[in-house]
């Protein structure tokens, strides 16, 4: 039955067209105009039109997708789910190929974010992301998007026999540990800019159209279920494309006509979120604002607007691991399958207080659907997210929560099918009427 759910087979097939943040960014927009969203562009002049649905986006990594009301943005403030769309992963470097011994090629890779390293060894992986290539003249270059999906690549761990010790802990570079292994070659002539034939040969263009690239290592292998009940999940990236997913289904479902509803996905929320895409920047406040001119109202009636508003900023939070009980706090360790999680921390890393706290539990119960507290072991420092960072740029009410999920940052995390479709029902609550 859970295999069949609509929201479960929409989040495996969502996860397995967004391997990075860009391609997550392009599988979002292509869900939305199959729901009668338009695309708007920032550098459009946006109108007031009620009822009308619309996404934008900036640098093709972070989306805000918006569902007018009827009433103007002072009369009811909006209702904003935020996410983000990155993930710690592998990026490849400029001048990439590094040639070795025996003609084996490697790719010069740089870490995105806190990823666990040696959770990327002996997988079968491939490339996505975006190219840059020659446009209309210097300042216009054209982006395409590009997903290899073949293994091209596997980061291979050293044997044991070299390593006996290797299980006791094992301390690895950057650097000389994580390269990928992509080729054999013995033709050095065939070995010349290997990468980006490959590139242009995939986007069938000419190499020499391409200016530049951001391309990241992925995981070919695909989403899956798993437990006896099929009640687990295992992909990479569920922090944080499974709370976009459940941002997204949410606004596409949203039944509330009066009020503006707002889904906004951010990049580099792995990096500190401090990129003109990610929440650290004004450009949702910038959008906000400019709705709310456009719907007549000037500076003062966005500023009433937004002490209306209302935000839940969605990211996943740690379930409980039965291996590893003491790093857990001892009385909020939420638990697989038991639902979405508030998250609270006393020195306000999170957006949450009991104020807004109470109303996603609200929110929880009016959906008929379990929640959970998460709160950090007090020795152990926790890690930030979205919340705090955009009261930095909009001081509105929210409340952080995610879902709890084992191995954060793995090359494959873990989470419940049933809390999926729990945080959806509870997001469609608050963008009910
Ligand atoms: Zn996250």
């Amino acid at each position: 039955m859970i295999k069949t759910h609509p929201y479960v087979k929409s989040l495996m097939q969502f996860m397995d067209a967004s391997p990075c943040n860009f391609l997550a960014v392009q599988s979002m927009k292509d869900i939305l105009i199959a729901n009668g969203f338009t695309e708007r562009r920032l550098d459009d002049k946006l109108a007031w039109k009620v009822g009308d649905k619309f996404f934008i986006t900036k640098n093709d990594s972070a989306l805000f997708a918006f569902k007018l009301g009827k009433k103007k943005p002072d009369e009811t403030g909006f209702k904003i789910i935020a996410a983000h769309s990155d993930s710690p992963c592998f990026r490849i470097k400029p001048h990439a190929e590094m040639h070795g011994e025996g003609g084996i090629v490697r790719l010069n890779t740089e870490v995105y974010g806190g990823p666990i390293l040696y959770t990327w060894f002996d997988r079968p992986l491939s490339i996505a992301g975006r190219v840059i290539i020659k446009g209309k003249d210097a300042l216009h270059p054209k982006t395409m998007l590009i997903k290899i999906d073949r293994p091209l690549m596997s980061i291979s761990h050293l044997a044991i026999h070299f390593n006996r010790a290797v299980n006791d802990g094992n301390k690895l570079s950057k650097q000389t540990d994580m390269l990928p292994i992509i080729a054999k070659v013995n033709d050095k002539l065939e070995s010349e800019n290997m990468l980006l034939k490959l590139v242009a040969s995939e986007l069938k263009i000419k190499i020499d159209e391409i200016l530049d690239f951001d391309l990241m290592l992925y995981d070919t292998e695909k989403a899956c279920l798993f437990g006896l009940n099929n009640e687990f999940i295992s992909c990479g990236r569920l922090d944080d494309l499974s709370m976009a997913h459940a941002g997204i289904t949410a606004i596409i479902e949203a039944k509330d006509d009066k009020a503006t509803c707002v889904t906004a996905i951010f990049d580099n929320e792995e990096t500190g979120s401090g990129t003109k895409q990610g929440a650290g920047s004004p450009v949702l406040a910038n959008i906000l604002l400019r709705l709310t001119v456009a719907s007549g109202g000037n500076y003062d009636a966005f500023s009433r607007a937004i002490a209306k508003s209302f935000m839940i900023s969605a990211d996943n939070a740690h379930a409980f691991h039965p291996n590893y009980a003491s790093k857990y706090d001892p009385t909020n360790h939420p638990a697989l399958g038991d639902g979405p999680c508030i998250k609270i921390n006393a020195n306000c890393k999170y957006m949450s207080d009991a104020h807004s706290a109470a109303i996603f539990r609200s929110l929880c119960e009016a959906a008929g659907q379990p929640f959970q507290y998460f709160v950090n072991h007090s020795d152990v420092a926790g890690g930030s997210t979205l919340g705090n960072i955009l009261t930095g740029q909009m001081d509105i009410e929210g409340v952080d929560v995610g879902n709890p999920l084992l191995a954060m940052h793995s090359a494959r995390e873990t989470a419940s099918v049933a809390d999926h479709i729990a945080m959806i029902e509870v997001m469609k609550k608050f963008f009910d009427k």
